[in-house]
């Protein structure tokens, strides 16, 4: 469509699998007419290697897919998720955490907790640090999402794809979600906060990605509704799974494109494959 900005968003934790030729292939098809940018999710940085990053582009080239230079990369984008983050702080909705995984799990398995939620990124946040006021740098920084939802009033998003179409507002998220976790204290940003600014900041349109982040993309709304941020259009898009069910994973060296491309297949056989 023209003037449709899309995107594909690999983070370089290992080399490109059917699933994500499958994802770049959906983007870059949703963008006939329009434009397809490539972005490199390198936030989480003792994950994420150089040899990763040069192996995913090269392996794009060969399935025919090129995109605008410079690449953007996250990890030279600190900056703009730090002023995010102080924007939200600002508005009062925001606080340091200083939890561990551990501390998180003992709380929520105390009697009362009753059964734990799960939401998008595990476990629901039982709040332990929400009121405690800690200065300390060395903690992560969580979205106070009573107040957030509060801020945000009403909101909704469109969902392109084939598999849920038509509008979505969000769920409870304070029960559903709850306090996300804005900066890791490892990292100082997060996958939902650095996605969210730097898709505004591509100006991207159209969101192509897999299904299995669809519960997430509330979340992302919501940021962009307290950043003053636009909201594009979304299409996630089904997974590739393996001939057990099983998703495609990073470790599963097995479907690697590298191995098929070793092995003589063609891009064409690539997309036959993928039901393309
Ligand atoms: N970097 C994410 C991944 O590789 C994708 C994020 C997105 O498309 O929003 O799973």
């Amino acid at each position: 469509m023209a003037g449709l900005i899309t995107r594909f968003a690999p983070s370089p934790t290992g080399p490109l699998h059917l699933g994500h030729a499958f994802s770049a292939l959906t983007a870059w098809d949703l963008a006939k007419g329009g434009s397809f940018l490539l972005r490199i999710e390198d936030i989480d940085r003792p994950r994420c290697k150089p040899e990763h990053k040069a192996a995913i582009l090269d392996d794009l080239r060969w399935l025919g897919l090129d995109w605008p230079a410079p690449v953007m990369c996250q990890s030279a984008r600190m900056a703009h998720y730090a002023a995010a983050l102080d924007q939200l702080a600002a508005m009062g909705l925001t606080y340091r955490c200083t939890c561990t995984r551990s501390d998180i799990r003992a709380a929520l398995s105390a009697p009362q907790e009753g059964a734990p939620l799960i939401g998008p990124d595990g476990p629901v946040y039982p709040g332990t640090c929400r009121e405690a006021g800690h200065d300390t740098v060395d903690a992560a920084i969580r979205l106070d999402m009573r107040k957030a939802l509060h801020q945000a009033g009403a909101f909704a998003f469109t969902e392109t794809g084939p598999l849920y179409p038509g509008r979505h507002g969000p769920s409870d998220m304070t029960e559903t979600v709850g306090d996300i976790v804005l900066a890791r204290r490892d990292i100082g940003t997060s996958y939902h906060l650095s996605v969210v600014v730097d898709d505004a900041a591509q100006g991207i349109t159209l969101v192509t990605r897999g299904t299995d982040l669809f519960e997430a993309t509330p979340i992302h709304v919501l940021l962009q509704r307290l950043l003053g941020l636009p909201t594009p259009l979304y299409h996630h898009h089904r997974l590739i799974r393996d001939e057990n069910g099983k998703r495609l994973a990073k470790r599963d060296d097995a479907r690697a494109l590298a191995r098929y491309r070793a092995e003589g297949a063609t891009p064409i056989d690539i997309r036959a494959m993928l039901g393309l």
